[in-house]
């Protein structure tokens, strides 16, 4: 037996888990730190009023166990673990479309997660990181997110790019949109996430604006933006092509559940300004060893983003914290 994460619509506590299985090509990891992601925060409309585990996937780790098979991790390695890794085999990852991937190797497959004393995922999905602090290494995640929506946006040295929506991806794309050369970055983030936006200024930002105290479109940023990196849900895309310039490019990330999947905007207005809209998704995962990498290296200071840690028996108070104005990334850890 070993304790996980539970929820319902309004609870979340640990409860016991019977161990899981280990299956060929599969590992047993104990896991040392867990990212609380804004996924985790949300009750999904398919279940509501139900128990379900939680569904942790930031995770890092050391190696317990090998299942039958393994042979690119040890006992004892410490690791992260891509959410999911492309299967090399497919016809996608052979014209090297892995992003396309039709056969991804993930733990959510095996119902285990990371807000849980142990878990098992397929090895595949290792990376070693045996020099980061855990829960440093578990922006692995968030940080491979931001790379692919910097690289989509085509942020060059020219580029004047907003940043929609402050938390941990939205400020290190930022970051990275800075480092790769954007001659302005701006973020928009609610005056209520008073520690984001103090990161934000932090972190070199040129401006952080409301977006409920003042439209986007009739901000003065001084320049035409010409990329808009959308980390908010959904509904905020609108204001992404109102306020994005003539030829703008639009990546996206935002998700939302139940009617929140939905926006309306003018496609007319979208046509005559030649926006381009490009949707980041990471499964599979991407860049995790590039992402460890920049941690590593301080391109992304991981100690700047996680501002709080709390042990997986005060999971409840992590995740009301993670809902909170003093919260950049909270980590079980
Ligand atoms: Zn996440
Ligand atoms: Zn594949």
């Amino acid at each position: 037996m070993l304790r996980a994460a539970y929820r319902t619509d309004d609870r979340v506590y640990l409860k016991d888990l019977p161990t899981p299985d280990l299956g060929d090509g599969q590992i047993r990891v104990k896991v040392d730190a867990c990212g609380v992601c804004g996924t985790d925060l949300h009750v999904q409309p398919d279940t509501m009023g139900k128990e379900v585990l939680m569904t942790g996937h930031e995770v890092a780790g050391r190696v317990l166990e090998l299942g039958t098979g393994v042979t690119c991790v040890s006992v004892g390695d410490r690791i992260v673990l891509d959410s999911a890794t492309p299967c090399g085999r497919c016809e996608f990852c052979r014209n090297a479309q892995q992003e396309l991937c039709t056969d991804v190797q993930s733990f959510f497959y095996l119902g285990s997660f990371g807000f849980s004393e142990q878990m098992v995922a397929p090895a595949a999905c290792a990376i070693p990181c045996a020099d980061l602090d855990p829960a440093v290494a578990t922006l692995q995640e968030p940080l491979g997110v931001a790379i692919d929506l910097v690289r989509l946006a085509d942020v060059t040295i020219d580029s004047n790019v907003l940043v929609m929506g402050g938390g941990p991806i939205g400020l290190m794309a930022a970051t990275l949109a800075r480092r790769a050369g954007a001659r302005r970055v701006f973020l928009s983030e609610l005056s209520a996430r008073r520690a984001r936006r103090d990161l934000a200024r932090t972190l070199g930002i040129d401006d952080v604006f409301d977006p409920i105290d003042t439209p986007l479109n009739t901000c003065d940023f001084g320049c035409a933006i010409d990329r808009v990196l959308v980390t908010s849900p959904p509904r905020t895309l609108p204001d992404a092509f109102a306020v994005a310039a003539k030829g703008s490019i639009v990546s996206f990330l935002g998700i939302e559940h139940g009617e929140g999947a939905f926006c309306t905007f003018d496609a007319n207005a979208f046509h005559f300004k030649k926006l381009q809209l490009r949707a980041s998704f990471a499964s599979p995962a991407l860049f995790g060893p590039r992402a460890l990498t920049y941690l590593r290296e301080g391109i992304i200071d991981g100690e700047l983003f996680v501002s709080h840690r709390f042990p997986l028996d005060r999971i409840s108070e992590a995740i009301d914290t993670a809902r909170g104005a003093d919260a950049v990334k909270v980590v079980i850890a």
